[in-house]
Parts: structure tokens; C-alpha cells; sequence
């Protein structure tokens, strides 16, 4: 039976004439799947429902804030009470500190801790630390690696090669990109004959320690090591931005698998417990150059909101009550990797499952995936149809091939089984 979204397609008519491209955040036009977007009314545990009342799987939980699934019943206590002592003050409050003790206490390096309302925010703010604490300007950042849409981040490089930065968008003036400096990602070589050429001028390197905003593309761990000991020699910081592996992948994030520790580290999404939040802090020597008590300017209206630290919070204690939630979760991304891949095999089709922990992705094209040059080969094209019949279907994976599958708590064996058959019977019919 086919589904109908004729209120998605009215909705989305009525909001392409007040929001640009009708949506809030670009990939959620459906554009690289050609097709138009589903408008979201409610959610519940594992599942989505669109304003046509389909129901959905959701691979995407909100692109990892999710990880306890929709409307837990535990964030719920006390929310009336947060709400009846007011949702935002202006001034600080007691929960902000709670906050930011738990933070420090769960990730490895924290000192301090800094509340803001995005990754973006949280990311941009690092960079401009680290730049006030060397008083240095150039920044290095990796091919493939998203780090929210701030400006002097927002670059992709030429292919390969080191360049100095190019704005990926237009409105992203030359001069504040031509510091930060793009390189290939899991190159240590490439890194370490930057510094050589940079050797007193590198103010930061910042790194998605697991990229997950190419597909998911895990480090190498002589790669993060051998970055570690770079920035150690040449007196960079090292910032880890682990805004989707944060709480994802360990309580302790990339820092904790890894056992490599970063000057300072950039939170989001999980931490507000799918509220707007992000954070960013790390050693003490570093953080105190930040205004009131040092030179670095760095504010927000919102920041520490109480909702959102209530959310977070909450989020926070459960998954550190609940630490078999990891072992959990990477054990329902193994099998699923283990299934899908064997269907693969099995069907010779030109797609490769892979994961890292509890991070899922299936790619559309074949081979190990290190770096953007490896991953852009994926044939979208085919992402694009096996998205929309898995939709069809009532499995809602991300809206393009260079996205990662989201996990929850509420997604239980059964139903990652369903998919798995569901995933079976769309690859035979596409490659029939
Ligand atoms: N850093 C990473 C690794 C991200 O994946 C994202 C968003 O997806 C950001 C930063 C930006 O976060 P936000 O969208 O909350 O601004």
C-alpha cells in the first residue's frame, strides 16, 4: 500500500514561502533524496509520526541527541516544578553549577566548563579560546569534518592536497577563512609537515575524533596519538569536538576509547537531552582566559537555561546510573552491522556496513572508508532511492548517503530485526 503525505506536501508548500527552502536546517529538505520532506508531529520511543499519521523507525534521533528515545517518562519528572521557578533568569542558578560538575566529572581533560546553546556555538567559542590562549591565528581542521556554520569552520579543502581555506559558502568572506588550514583526514603525515612549515603559528587543530558528518569515519589511533604529541611539540591545543560522540559512544566520549585527552573538548546534542545546549570546556590555564575572568569574550542570553539544564542533566545521571546502556547499544549496532553486512555479501551489492562502537552507516560504495576522498564515491544516487523505498516502507533513515544511523534505548532486537528484513527485501528489489 502506498502511503500518502499530501499534509507534508501542504505544509511544505506553506513553509517554502516563510522559511528559506521551507525547513530550519538544510538536510531536512530531503533534497539529496529526492523527494520532498515529511513535517514531524509527533514522536514517541523509538518511532516518528508524520501529520499524515505514518509511522516511522527513526534512524535519526534528532541526529544523536536521542539516545533514550522519544519523551522518556524520566525527563518528565519535575518538569513542572522547573517550569513554576521560571525558564530563564538572565542571572545564575544552581543547576548550571550541578551541570557543570557532572560534565567535569564524567569527561576526561574537563576542568571547566563553559554552558552555550549549539555546537556551533560551543565550537566557535573553542577556536576563539584557543586563538586568546597561544595568540596565535591559524587553525587546522580536517576534510569531511563538520563542525556547526561558523565562519572560519565552515571550509572544505582541495582534494588531497593541503590548501589554505576556501569558504564552502558564499557570505563566508576569504579573509576569515585564510587561517584555518584544511588536511586530509587520518593523514598524520600531512600534520605533522603542516606544523614543520607553521612551526609557531598554529593556534588549534580541532578534530571529530569519530567523524560522523561523512558517513561514519573512524580515527586511526595513531592518528589522534600522533596529533596529541604534535600539538604537545608545536604548543597547539588540541580540541576534540565531540558533539555527536560525546555520551554516544562512552560516558567519557572518543577521549575515554581512544585514551587520548584533548585541551579542550565541544559538547551538544545528548547533553541537552533534546533541548538546544552545548558546551565547551577543558584545563584550567586554558579556560581562565575566558571573560569575566580573562580576555576571551564569550556570553549568551540563554545559556544554562534551566529547561534545557534540567533536560540535560537528567540525561546525564541516567546514562551514568545506566553505563550497560553503552555495552547495549554497541551490541545492537554489531548485530545489525553482522546481519546487513551478511546481506551484502550475500547479494554482491556495492555497499559496505561498517561502524564504530554504537555508531552505525551503511555506505553505497564498496571498500574501507579513512578519509572524505574514499567516501565521496558513494553513489548517492542509489542512497537516494534505497532511502525513499525504505521510507516507504516505515523506516526513517537519515536524508543523505553521508549521515550516520542514530540508536536509542527504545530500539529494541525486534525491532531492529524488522529493518533488517526490510533493508533484505529493498536491496532485492532495487538490484531485482
Ligand atoms: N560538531 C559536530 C560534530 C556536529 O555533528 C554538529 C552538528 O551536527 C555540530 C558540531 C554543530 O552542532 P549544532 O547543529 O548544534 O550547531
Amino acid at each position: 500500500m502506498t502511503k500518502s503525505y499530501a499534509k507534508s506536501d501542504i505544509l511544505f508548500e506553506a513553509a517554502k514561502k516563510v522559511i528559506p527552502g521551507g525547513v530550519n536546517s538544510p538536510v531536512r529538505a530531503f533534497k539529496s533524496v529526492g523527494r520532498s520532506p515529511i513535517f514531524i508531529e509527533r514522536a514517541e520511543g523509538a518511532y516518528l509520526y508524520d501529520v499524515d499519521g505514518n509511522q516511522y523507525l527513526d534512524m535519526i534521533c534528532s541526529w544523536g541527541p536521542m539516545i533514550l528515545g522519544h519523551g522518556h517518562p524520566m525527563l518528565l519528572e519535575g518538569i513542572e516544578a522547573v517550569f513554576r521557578n521560571g525558564t530563564s533568569y538572565g542571572l545564575p542558578s544552581k543547576i548550571e553549577v550541578a551541570m557543570a560538575e557532572k560534565l567535569c566529572s564524567l569527561y576526561p581533560s574537563l576542568d571547566m566548563v563553559r554552558m552555550v546553546n549549539s555546537g556551533t556555538e560551543a565550537t566557535m567559542s573553542a577556536i576563539r579560546v584557543a586563538r586568546g590562549y597561544t595568540g596565535r591565528n591559524k587553525i587546522i581542521k580536517f576534510e569531511g569534518c563538520y563542525h556547526g556554520h561558523s565562519d572560519a569552520l565552515l571550509v572544505k579543502s582541495g582534494s588531497g592536497t593541503l590548501t589554505y581555506g576556501v569558504p564552502t559558502s558564499p557570505g563566508v568572506p576569504a579573509d576569515t577563512v585564510k587561517d584555518t588550514l584544511v588536511l586530509p583526514y587520518n593523514d598524520l603525515e600531512a600534520l605533522k609537515a603542516l606544523f614543520a612549515a607553521n612551526p609557531n603559528e598554529i593556534a588549534c587543530v580541532i578534530v571529530e575524533p569519530v567523524a560522523g558528518n561523512m558517513g561514519v569515519v573512524a580515527a586511526r589511533p595513531e592518528f589522534l596519538k600522533g596529533m596529541r604529541a604534535l600539538c604537545d611539540q608545536y604548543g597547539a591545543v588540541l580540541i576534540f569536538d565531540e558533539v555527536i560522540t560525546g555520551f554516544r559512544i562512552a560516558l567519557g566520549g572518543a577521549a575515554e576509547v581512544y585514551g587520548v585527552t584533548p585541551d579542550l573538548a565541544c559538547f551538544g546534542k545528548i547533553i541537552g537531552g533534546g533541548l538546544p545546549v552545548g558546551a565547551y570546556g577543558g584545563k584550567l590555564d586554558i579556560m581562565s582566559v575566558v571573560s569575566p575572568i580573562g580576555p576571551v569574550y564569550q556570553a549568551g542570553t540563554l545559556s544554562g537555561n534551566p529547561l534545557a539544564m534540567h533536560f540535560g542533566l537528567k540525561t546525564l545521571n541516567y546514562l551514568e546510573a545506566n553505563p550497560q546502556i553503552y555495552s547495549e547499544l554497541e551490541g545492537k549496532a554489531a548485530w545489525l552491522v553482522d546481519k546487513i553486512g551478511n546481506i551484502i555479501d550475500q547479494g554482491n551489492y556495492p555497499m559496505s556496513m561498517i561502524r564504530f562502537k554504537s555508531m552505525p552507516c551503511l555506505f553505497f560504495a564498496k571498500g574501507e572508508m579513512f578519509s572524505y576522498d574514499e567516501v565521496k564515491n558513494c553513489d548517492t544516487t542509489l542512497y537516494g532511492d534505497f532511502f525513499r523505498r525504505m521510507m516507504e516502507k516505515g523506516y526513517l533513515l537519515p536524508p543523505a548517503q553521508f549521515e550516520g544511523w542514530f540508536l536509542s534505548t527504545a530500539h529494541t532486537e525486534a525491532l531492529l530485526e524488522a529493518l533488517v528484513v526490510a533493508v533484505d527485501e529493498t536491496l532485492k528489489e532495487m538490484f531485482a
